[in-house]
């Protein structure tokens, strides 16, 4: 989804964008790291990014603020309203698997949770576990892919979960729109400037 956004966002308002993602350190490093809601031209939700991106897709003219999160961001002489919840002015069609593969995006989807022993743990005392061990031609897809501790991935080993006497929590599935709104209703269950924007 990302992907799409950048290729369609133009080059103005760069000089300011690129004052604010030099901007890594100092007061404003947690205030660009805050999660912003993002919602399509149709209020319809869509993703969560970060602050700092948010504010370039406001100052390329691509999106608007509809809520503020209440906190200023510093740069270029300029002092940034950070936004809590922005709108895309233009609709985009969504495509049916919007996110990317990757590590970050497996943990999120299973909620750090290991797929067969169930427990939560941290992303770094997870790994992934390809459900058909790629020795045996498994691929690396959203499919055969799920969150895995290390003592579960050790006692798998090279076997499928059937053979090694495991059995995985649910099936693992691509990580698609509805995930996602499962993820942000989450995220936003305390979130009053959210709230509106994802129960309904
Ligand atoms: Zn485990």
């Amino acid at each position: 989804m990302s992907g799409r956004w950048n290729n369609s966002v133009g080059g103005g308002a760069h000089l300011v964008s690129a004052a604010i993602v030099g901007t890594h350190q100092g007061s404003n490093g947690h205030a660009l790291h805050a999660p912003v809601l993002v919602l399509n031209a149709s209020y319809e939700p869509i993703n969560v990014c970060a602050a700092r991106r948010a504010i370039v897709l406001v100052l390329k003219g691509v999106a608007m603020t509809e809520e503020e999160n209440g906190h200023f961001l510093h740069a270029a002489r300029l002092a940034i309203r950070v936004p809590s919840v922005i709108r895309l002015l233009e609709y985009r069609r969504i495509p049916h698997q919007s996110r990317a593969l990757s590590r970050k995006n497996i943990l999120l989807r299973d909620r750090n949770t290991c797929q067969y022993c169930g427990e939560v743990l941290p992303s770094s005392e997870l790994t992934l576990d390809h459900v058909a061990p790629r020795s045996r031609g498994g691929a690396s897809t959203w499919e055969n892919l799920v969150a895995c501790c290390h003592p579960c991935n050790r006692q798998k080993g090279n076997q499928l979960p059937a053979e090694a006497g495991m059995k995985l929590l649910r099936e693992p599935r691509a990580f698609n729109l509805h995930t996602s709104r499962h993820i942000m209703r989450l995220m936003g269950r305390s979130d009053d400037k959210w709230r509106k924007y994802l129960f309904y």
